[in-house]
């Protein structure tokens, strides 16, 4: 699975601040929410984004925010995009999603 979180990477890029903020607001929710299932969720999400900003290469990011990183990989392997399906057919419709545009 790791081939395809690192195809997964070079479509995603590297995160924003802007990104890495939400990814805090969406792990803030949770905890507010006390959803403990989600906030290990968006929690890893945090680290994984902190991780590519930050640049270590994919194999330790693959490691040390792996469920994030398996998510990623897995929409890849099923639909050839990393991001939620939602999001990808949203960007679709439009014509413009960024897996899209990147050559694989
Ligand atoms: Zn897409």
């Amino acid at each position: 699975m790791y081939h395809y979180y690192k195809l997964a990477t070079k479509i995603m890029g590297r995160p924003t601040i802007k990104d890495l903020m939400d990814e805090i607001d969406e792990l803030k929710e949770a905890i507010s929410r006390r959803d403990i299932k989600n906030i290990g969720e968006e929690a890893n999400d945090v680290i994984h984004s902190l991780a590519r900003k930050i640049r270590l290469p994919n194999i330790v990011v693959w490691k040390i925010a792996n469920q994030t990183a398996m998510k990623h990989a897995t929409r890849m392997k099923k639909y050839n995009c990393p991001r939620s399906l939602r999001n990808h057919l949203r960007a679709i419709t439009v014509g413009r999603c960024c897996c899209e545009t990147t050559k694989k």
